[in-house]
């Protein structure tokens, strides 16, 4: 099959069938942030981050470029000044999850996002769910999940399966953008470690 050609930026791209716009853009050596993307697994469209400007059929609508495909004559631009106003939005709605993730203050930086912007509601975690989805989709163990809905869904380990698997792979913790996964894992961890067993003397005052 023939080579799609879309324009990025300004610049004639030809992607391959069944590319993202995300992944021409990368292809072309054009960077556009993620948090939630990982090559490995199914774009997932959770962060938001990677949102461009993009024009088919005479229409220009904002779409993440990890979830849209490539298409022929799609004019894509991924720094406009609304684009950057958005992202820094995002940005700074993520911070006041995870105030500490160096992702995230690291891409403030870039977009001049107040990372105090919004009142702290640190639950540490961004619902990325690279974690959950690399333990699905790559380690097949679905050892970690996401639990309840809304302003109350968080990420958590199974520990049933957690205590099998978690300890010789770790694999999913250096994906995770603001390190709550560590934090998730370490807590888990204690609740399943069997508290030590008492020793038989229990120094009472009946020893004299
Ligand atoms: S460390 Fe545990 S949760 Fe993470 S990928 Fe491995 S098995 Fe899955």
């Amino acid at each position: 099959m023939s080579d799609i050609i879309l324009q990025i930026d300004g610049k004639e791209v030809a992607a391959k069938p069944g590319m993202t716009v995300l992944e021409a853009a990368q292809s072309a050596g054009i960077a556009i942030p993620t948090l939630c993307h990982h090559e490995k697994l199914e774009p997932y469209g959770a962060c938001r981050i990677c949102t461009v400007e993009a024009d088919a059929g005479g229409r220009t609508s904002f779409v993440a470029a990890c979830l849209y495909p490539a298409e022929k004559g799609l004019v894509v631009r991924t720094r406009t000044e609304q684009v950057n106003r958005m992202r820094k939005v995002l940005l700074e709605q993520m911070l006041s999850h995870a105030p500490d993730s160096e992702d995230l203050l690291e891409l403030a930086g870039e977009y001049g996002a107040d990372p105090h912007r919004f009142e702290k509601e640190p639950s540490f975690c961004i619902l990325c769910g690279l974690c959950v989805r690399y333990c699905a989709e790559v380690k097949q163990k679905h050892a970690v999940s996401f639990f309840d809905r809304g302003a109350k869904r968080e990420i958590n380990f199974i520990p049933e399966i957690a205590v099998k698997e978690c300890w010789d792979c770790k694999e999913c913790f250096p994906l995770c953008p603001t390190s709550a996964l560590q934090a998730a894992y370490v807590l888990t961890e204690s609740l399943l470690t069997p508290p030590e067993e008492p020793s038989s003397c229990g120094g009472c005052s009946s020893c004299g």
